[in-house]
């Protein structure tokens, strides 16, 4: 999609007033990256139509090139078309809220429960999973692991029992404990079937939810729109979670969802780790598909995670050659709270060539460096010139982070190297600054 509407835009160039001529061109091929993204063609349809009439009705503002003048209208366009603003998780105005989370199998909704839950955690809501998917043994088990990395006690009542009755017990043990929000599991099946919908009927009627939320795999494409369609027709839904919009998955699904539907998407997944959810954001999500990365988010996370002062300290350092572990952990773990690597590769114009393998190899990376950094004491973090020179302290670091000497070794080496780097780095830009007067 993103390569489609950048040539798009490039046709563009070198005119100077949107007419319905010279846009006919550039909106044929959105219309084609559209499709191609598996954008629904009624959708499309309505979309091109809309958005040619915005464009010739009105007149280039002076300094305003024409490409950017038609970026804004398509832009504006895709925003409206996913919702316009961010559609927020609805609380109940007397806890518990009750959250039912249905769709099709093996879309992501166990998944979903626990990453929910670390998502409300994190708001300082207490929360608990109800487990009423009773089909597969499996499927409990999974919901209890995942309750137990993230920290969230999850009830369940094994096999035997009716989903609708297991949800009302669990309920009322949540409300017991007095939780803040309750988000029941539920099984799904790989088709649409009566049977699923009337026992999804009976559990929603059974723990009357503040929210109902189909999760839709971003990989079905124009599929997910009418998925919720019917879900929303037989059971009454509230909004739709996006899930595996880290893979393969085109746009498409985003695009016509609230205009199929009616309803909002909440959440989208980007990944299988309990931190890859994230508010739907249909501003950035419209920047992402109009080809400019999503470099608004980028920037402002990064500018969250390392402030210009933290920067620039980190520049001296590296400049007086004093570039030490601390720095180190710094640079590895502003990387690492910007979000996944593939997120921010994702966010970079140009940049979406990395293969998820890669990236997990570079996060494991990561997280073996910091497991040693970890165990350092303060002044061999600050002095690395300690390790390098001391072989009983490499070997307790080795040993205090469950890693051999070897490891250790390379690991100092590497910073040396970085520091090496670094400083012929800045040397090359020092000499470039100053005029060659000497010479
Ligand atoms: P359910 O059958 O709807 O409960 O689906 P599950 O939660 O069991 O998820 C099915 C598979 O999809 C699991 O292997 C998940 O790890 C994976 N999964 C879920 N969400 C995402 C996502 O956002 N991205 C990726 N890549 N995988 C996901
Ligand atoms: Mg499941």
């Amino acid at each position: 999609l993103t390569t489609g509407l950048e040539s798009a835009w490039n046709k563009l160039r070198g005119t100077d007033q949107l007419t319905k001529d010279n846009i006919a061109e550039p909106m044929r091929d959105i219309r084609r990256a559209l499709l191609e993204a598996d954008v629904s063609l009624p959708v499309v349809r309505s979309f091109i139509e809309s958005v040619t009439e915005k464009a010739v009705g009105t007149d280039v503002i002076r300094g305003v090139k024409p490409e950017q003048q038609l970026v804004k209208v398509v832009n504006d366009e895709l925003v409206q078309l996913m919702g316009g603003e961010v559609s927020d998780l609805v609380f109940a105005k007397t806890a518990p809220t009750v959250i039912l989370l249905a769709g099709l199998q093996g879309v992501g909704k166990t998944t979903v429960c626990a990453k929910l839950a670390y998502y409300l955690k994190k708001m300082g809501k207490s929360c608990m999973l109800i487990a009423a998917d009773v089909y597969r043994p499996a499927a409990i088990d999974q919901l209890t692991i995942l309750g137990k990395q993230v920290g969230v006690p999850v009830y369940s009542e094994g096999t035997e029992a009716k989903p609708s009755q297991i949800a009302k017990n669990g309920i009322k043990e949540a409300k017991s404990k007095k939780t803040d929000v309750i988000i029941v599991d539920t099984a799904g099946r790989l088709q649409v079937d009566k049977a699923m919908m009337s026992e999804l009927k009976e559990v929603k009627r059974a723990v009357n939810p503040t929210e109902v939320l189909l999760v839709v795999d971003a990989m079905t494409g124009q599929e997910a729109a009418s998925l919720v369609s019917t879900f929303n027709v037989e059971i009454g839904i509230t909004g739709a979670i996006l899930t595996k919009l880290d893979g393969d998955s085109r746009g498409g699904a985003a695009l016509s969802i609230k205009e199929v539907s009616g309803k909002p998407i909440k959440f989208v997944g980007r990944g299988e780790r309990m931190e890859d959810l994230e508010p739907f954001y249909p501003d950035r999500m419209a920047q992402r598909i109009l080809g400019m990365g999503d470099v608004l988010s980028f920037v402002e996370k990064a500018q969250e995670v390392m402030r210009q002062e933290d920067a620039e300290e980190l520049q001296k350092k590296i400049l007086s050659a004093k570039f030490n572990f601390n720095d180190f952990l710094k640079q590895t773990q502003a990387i690492a709270q910007m979000g996944s690597f593939s997120r921010i590769i994702g966010m970079i114009p140009g940049m979406n060539k990395v293969t998820p393998a890669q990236i997990r190899e570079a996060e494991k990376n990561l997280k073996f460096m910091e497991s040693m950094i970890n165990v350092m004491t303060p002044e061999e973090r600050e002095r690395p010139e300690l390790l390098a020179e001391s072989r009983e302290r490499r070997i307790r670091v080795a040993k205090e982070s469950g890693k051999n000497e070897r490891q250790v070794s390379q690991l100092v080496a590497q910073l040396f190297r970085m520091r090496a780097q670094m400083q012929k780095m800045m040397g090359a830009m020092q000499g470039q600054d100053t005029p060659d007067m000497e010479g």
